[in-house]
């Protein structure tokens, strides 16, 4: 897979949309830029008594329709560009189900896998004690992302409590339930994206049964999709991980793979040996819906023509880049994009900010409830807008989601 240049898509796709709804040349050049990009090193001891330097970033592109929001990734390839990019999408991301958010993204450039759980403890402090200022309920609200957890979360908050001197739960979301975290919020993405398949489904007439689904990746994001469509009945064929993946067009017993990895701690090939597909080939399978649940730049000019897909469900936040969605277009491939698919765990947290703010917590039925409310409308006001600008549904949910960020921008004077 390509380094990402994944900030240089964020700003063609701006650019490509600006022309589509006329956004104003002001308003391009505020939205190409960010509001604050923040690049600090942690210095942590380690466990054989030695310190290292971590760098981490936190980038805030634009607090036009509320605090910044987003998550912070911890990941070899971490860097501002990546961050940058990832905030982009998550002002549109907020926008387009409506929460009252600006775009925010952090990270810091580790391997997680090369440190112990103490040393993730400390890194993930020293990064609070860095960015504290920085952030806050009405300022900037982190959450997790790649290979961060409500552990992790349940650090920061401690940290960020004690700087401030009193407990501070709405500062950061996607904590456990015992520290004021929301029910319904680890499934969230996941179940965000089964709440748009469905819609899809409707839309396109397919029935559960007959759709044979490919994912890529089972972290946090592409398990609980795996598992909640697998659930409603639709056939999972291929799953694949950083170690590999397996493809059987009988369907995949999903719950089954979730023990297999997360329990007995094996790897995924050794659930059906004689079924291996690589990440690579599982892209290119001829299954009805592809879901990218893993990184950026997985679909480019470079395989797209190779995509036998019908239906694309990112997942992942900017899985296709820009030159594959002319090629997926012409395809005639419809990609649901990551903005709307995996809204649902942005979406979550501000229910668990509401919730930590009131002091009074809701039902899981409730949290699900709520959330496919917002989930449905968007889809239908995304496909809504595409169907009536004749583009593709990145452009048709782009133009709903930018144009209420430019107005919020309008409003308030830029
Ligand atoms: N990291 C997630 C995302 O990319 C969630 C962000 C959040 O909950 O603030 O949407």
């Amino acid at each position: 897979m390509e380094k990402n240049n994944a900030y240089q898509n964020a700003i063609e796709q701006l650019e490509k949309v600006a022309k589509i709804i006329k956004l104003k040349e002001s308003t391009v050049a505020r939205l190409s830029k960010h509001d604050r990009v923040l690049e600090v090193n942690i210095p942590v001891v380690m466990d054989d008594g030695t310190t290292k330097v971590f760098t981490g970033y936190r980038a805030q592109h634009c607090n036009a329709r509320g605090p910044y929001k987003g998550g912070l990734r911890y990941a070899p390839q971490v860097d501002l560009n990546e961050v940058k990019a990832l905030s982009v999408w998550m002002t549109w991301k907020c926008a387009v189900t409506g929460i009252p958010y600006g775009g925010a993204k952090g990270g810091i450039t580790v391997d997680p896998t090369k440190l112990s759980i103490g040393e993730i403890e400390r890194l993930s402090r020293g990064y609070i004690r860095a960015v504290a200022d920085l952030i806050g309920p009405d300022i900037d609200v982190p959450a997790p992302d790649m290979n961060t957890n409500s552990q992790i979360m349940a650090w920061m908050i401690d940290e960020y409590s004690k700087i401030k001197g009193s407990w501070q739960p709405a500062t950061i979301t996607a904590k456990p339930i015992e520290l004021g975290g929301s029910q319904g919020r680890t499934e969230a993405t996941g179940l965000g994206g089964v709440f748009i398949l469905n819609e899809l489904s409707k839309l396109q007439g397919l029935s559960p049964k007959d759709t044979e689904i490919a994912v890529q990746g089972f972290g946090n994001v592409g398990s609980h999709f795996a598992r909640l469509a697998y659930e409603k009945g639709f056939k999972i064929v291929a799953i694949s991980d950083i170690n590999g993946g397996i493809y059987d067009r009988k369907g995949i017993d999903v719950n089954k793979l979730i023990k297999h990895i997360y329990e007995d701690k094996k790897i995924i090939t050794e659930f059906a040996k004689e079924k291996e597909v690589d990440n690579k080939s599982l892209l290119e399978l001829p299954v009805s819906v592809l879901v990218p649940a893993a990184i950026e730049n997985v679909i480019t000019k470079d395989n797209a023509d190779s995509i036998n897909a019908k239906y694309i469900i990112e997942m992942a936040n900017g899985p296709v880049t820009p030159e594959a969605d002319y090629i997926l277009a012409d395809k005639g491939i419809l990609s649901v994009p990551d903005v709307l698919a995996n809204s649902g765990g942005v979406t979550v947290s501000y229910f668990e900010w509401v919730q930590n703010r009131q002091g009074y917590y809701w039902s899981k039925e409730e949290v699900e409830k709520q959330l496919q409310g917002l989930m449905v409308k968007a889809f239908n006001e995304a496909h809504q807008s595409t169907k009536s600008l004749g583009t593709d549904m990145r452009m048709g949910t782009y133009a709903l989601s930018v144009k209420k960020v430019a107005d919020a921008l309008e409003l308030r004077g830029i």
